[in-house]
């Protein structure tokens, strides 16, 4: 079969499988459907804020971008994928396989580890996820081109569980089919993929964004909390490259220099040009767009020249 007609049989194909899967499993709720596991995830996380709010300056219902905040959780968990994502994972492993074919190389796979101990499988792909997860955490930051798509997670005043998939569909688009290279490359497929990410970082990333009054010690080091994350979204980068671009590993953090916890503060939250930003879903959307075709995406706030020191407002807990 020519190449283009058999990609986009592979992404017609995938995508219809994905969208007969989700209805399926939207249809019949279970506790081992991924579905309803992230919602009982948020839900526990939701009432962790109830329970501990840090803010008490806004209810929870009222903080500003609750209600946009939960649609996300909506479209970047659901919609994305029967939109085309899980088809461009198919198309992208295809392409990678018939490059490697021009150099002789019949196979992704390099090990196969599925038939390995569980734990030690989980351990593997645990550890490729998260670090892959902070690569693109970090492409998302130093790339202008990027940086116009992954400003709309920053420009969030207030955070919440749910503002963790306030973020535009490309970003998936870009880094997911990437990321999934080195899974196949080790005998998963796209669903194995999927399914883990979602159960580990889309359920972490409730937590390291809600609102709640507590202090994580020597946790912080270890892992991504909201702590830890709040600081990521400081409205003025506190250090020239930005901080804490882990998802559950803080140790990656440390080890490149970005891992940033000033003791009894809080950051301020958002961007600087907090005022330009859009605030509903379809300007949202099209927002990186205008800024690319526009040439405006090379923004003054991603360039180098933040001095190293905070510049941010700190209130003393
Ligand atoms: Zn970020
Ligand atoms: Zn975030």
């Amino acid at each position: 079969m020519a190449l283009i007609p058999e990609l986009i049989n592979v992404f017609v194909e995938n995508t219809k499988n994905v969208y007969q899967y989700t209805v399926f499993q939207l249809k019949h709720p279970a506790f081992n459907n991924i579905y309803y596991c992230v919602l009982l995830a948020y839900l526990f996380c939701f009432t962790l804020e109830v329970i501990l709010p840090k803010q008490r300056k806004h209810g929870l219902l009222s903080r500003k971008g609750f209600w946009l905040d939960t649609f996300y959780v909506f479209f970047n968990d659901v919609l994305v994928y029967i939109i085309g994502l899980f088809g461009l994972c198919a198309v992208t492993e295809l392409v990678f396989l018939k490059t490697l074919k021009l150099f002789g190389i019949n196979s992704m796979l390099v090990v196969d580890i599925t038939h390995w101990n569980p734990l030690w499988q989980i351990m593997i792909m645990f550890v490729i996820q998260d670090f892959c997860e902070f690569v693109a955490h970090y492409l998302l930051h130093r790339s202008d081109f990027l940086w116009a798509f992954h400003k709309i997670h920053h420009a969030q005043e207030t955070l919440g569980a749910a503002s963790t998939r306030r973020f535009h569909f490309v970003e998936m688009f870009i880094f997911k089919p990437i990321i999934y290279i080195p899974f196949a490359m080790i005998g998963y497929s796209a669903a194995d993929y999927f399914l883990f990410q979602a159960t580990v970082q889309n359920v972490w990333g409730f937590f390291t964004h809600t609102n709640i009054k507590v202090k994580w010690g020597f946790l912080n080091y270890i892992i991504n909390t909201p702590e830890t994350h709040s600081w990521h979204h400081a409205k003025n980068i506190p250090r020239r490259l930005g901080v804490n671009y882990a998802s559950i590993l803080n140790v990656w953090d440390l080890l490149f220099g970005f891992y940033y916890l000033p003791k009894n503060e809080v950051p301020v939250l958002g961007v600087p040009d907090q005022k330009e930003m859009p605030t509903t879903f379809l300007t949202q959307l099209t927002y990186p767009f205008k800024l690319v075709f526009s040439g405006k995406y090379k923004s003054k706030e991603n360039n180098q020249s933040i001095p190293a020191k905070t510049k941010n407002k700190t209130i003393v807990l």
